[in-house]
């Protein structure tokens, strides 16, 4: 049946992507061919259809990092100060082409256990040494992991002078040799480094002062992501989360606004007065930043919100694997209704949809791409990954991360009862648990193969890219199903005595890459 003619006859029902499928179609193309690319914002594109969720246990620098390395938009929560979210937003955008343009320093008088310490933080091994400890000082050594990782306890006391090795011993470039019309030429200054054998290389200025530093391990990470997205400069994009509360937001916006690519208004029912006149506030203090609303399930609040000026939406309420909205309040839509609904709307007017929520498998995320919307968004399926805060822990033998919902008592006694509209009452009703996911390794090697499956399911479906999807959906070319329990079950691996998964689900992520276990 087609598209809208499916969702006409299920008019009042909540379905969910399980009880869908999609008819396959004629396919004269390559999976290769296929295009991820897609609008997240009107004015943002990025090269894979994903959006890391803004929740403590998912979102923050070093996810945020991996999440635009793989193409995606990494959304930073906001349980933290607006300084802390702004210092985050700045790492991510130092992070271009493997260089730091507002490189970490310190002093040579500062202590070894100041280098620890930004160790710990940041995760930084090498750190460069400038007379005054600011970015932009007189060069003077650099200390790397050599120089302090066997020190006594003792030692860490010692001041880095008398560990770093001296700028006359270092292999340091010149800004001038690796610029072409005043701009640093990224191609040579990483030719430079790897002929430096160094971990690291400072680029210095005409007076000795650091311009620039490039790190080996920053340098392989954006080499083996050739799909990372990226603003105009080619720094990484970021954006963050922002409470629906004035103050609050104008606090944070304060902070963050001249950094940030992209914020999105993070609360679990968006249809209100207050976020309306908060995207109209935001759009006019603010015109350049683009702004994502939600959260929302249906065509009105889509309309009013668009109104109002959002540059896109995100949809899902009661959806999440961590939510108990459903439960405790009655409210919210299955993700397939919702996601349907709203994107005829918002394709009508140009603004880009994330579908937010209930996303565990390869095959939910082209359901929501073929449903209309223009990425989804993830939570519980970045929460498993390296990146993520959460602490790794071992359970019954098998490693687990935390993952906890926004609505979740601890979360929200760090901040996100904003979230759910009740930091200001004295009794508060959880609308999400805490819990654990089985870690799943770094991101690196995650998303390619859910975006492969992804991949793979666009190309039986006859999808050349996102565009193509949603023009099949505006014509209503779209064929899909409601599956029966009895199909359900069919589509899942069933009759069989026991199955072996890793040889089942084991896949090649890459050339040259080892296989990946998926879906263990
Ligand atoms: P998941 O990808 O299914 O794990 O869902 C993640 C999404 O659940 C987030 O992006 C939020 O929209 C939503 N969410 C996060 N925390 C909570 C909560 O405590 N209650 C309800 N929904 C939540």
């Amino acid at each position: 049946m087609q598209i809208e003619e499916f969702f006409q006859k299920f008019e009042g029902y909540s379905l969910t992507y399980d009880d869908l499928i999609f008819l396959p179609d004629y396919v004269d193309f390559a999976p290769e061919s296929i295009n991820l690319k897609t609008k997240i914002t009107r004015e943002i594109e990025i090269n894979t259809p994903f959006a890391s969720s803004p929740m403590d246990t998912v979102t923050e620098v070093e996810l945020a990092i991996a999440t635009a390395l793989q193409g995606g938009l990494g959304l930073i929560h906001y349980n933290m100060s607006p300084e802390e979210q702004w210092k985050q937003i700045r790492r991510v955008k130092g992070f271009k082409s493997g260089f730091g343009s507002d490189p970490l320093t310190l002093s040579p008088n500062s202590r070894i256990w100041d280098v620890v310490a930004v160790r710990n933080e940041y995760g930084f091994t090498s750190i460069p040494i400038t007379s005054d400890g600011k970015s932009h000082g007189q060069l003077v050594g650099m200390i790397t992991k050599y120089d302090y990782s066997t020190l006594t306890d003792e030692d860490l006391d010692k001041t880095i002078a008398e560990r770093m090795i001296p700028a006359d011993r270092l292999t340091i470039a010149t800004f001038g040799e690796l610029s072409i019309n005043g701009t640093l030429d990224i191609n040579k200054a990483n030719a430079s480094l790897v002929d430096s054998r160094s971990p690291a290389l400072p680029i210095i200025d005409s007076k000795g002062c650091l311009k620039y530093f490039i790190t080996r391990s920053d340098l392989e990470k954006y080499i083996s992501c050739p799909h990372a997205t990226s603003d105009q400069s080619k720094r990484l994009l970021v954006g963050a989360a922002v409470e629906t509360w004035f103050e609050k937001a104008e606090e944070r916006l304060a902070a963050i606004h001249n950094d940030v690519d992209v914020i999105v208004y993070d609360t679990s029912q968006g249809f209100t007065s207050y976020e309306l006149d908060l995207v109209k506030w935001t759009k006019q203090h603010y015109p350049d930043l683009q702004v994502i609303g939600g959260n929302v399930v249906t065509a009105d609040a889509c309309e009013a919100l668009i109104e109002a000026g959002v540059d896109g939406l995100r949809i899902g309420m009661g959806s999440g694997s961590i939510c108990t909205t459903q439960e405790v309040g009655g409210v919210g839509r299955g993700q397939a209704t919702a996601v349907y609904e709203c994107s005829k709307v918002c394709l009508s007017h140009g603004v880009p949809i994330i579908a937010d929520g209930g996303i565990r498998k390869s095959a939910d995320i082209i359901k929501a791409l073929c449903l209309g919307a223009n990425a989804v968004m993830l939570g519980s399926l970045l929460a498993c990954t390296n990146e993520a805060p959460g602490k790794t822990h071992i359970k019954d033998g098998v490693k687990v991360k935390e993952y906890r919902g926004m609505g979740s008592m601890p979360a929200m006694e760090r901040g996100s009862s904003f979230r759910y509209g009740i930091e200001r009452s004295a009794l508060r009703v959880p609308e999400g648990v805490t819990g654990m996911v089985s870690s799943r390794g770094s991101i690196a090697e995650w998303i390619p193969c859910i975006m492969q499956g992804v991949r793979q399911g666009l190309h039986k479906l006859g999808m050349k890219g996102i565009d193509d999807i949603h023009r099949k959906v505006a014509q209503n070319q779209i064929k899909i199903e409601r599956r029966s329990e009895g199909a359900k079950r069919e589509g899942d691996i069933h009759g069989l005595y026991a199955v072996h998964t890793e040889e089942m689900f084991t896949q090649t992520v890459a050339e040259n890459r080892q296989p990946q276990l998926l879906y263990n």
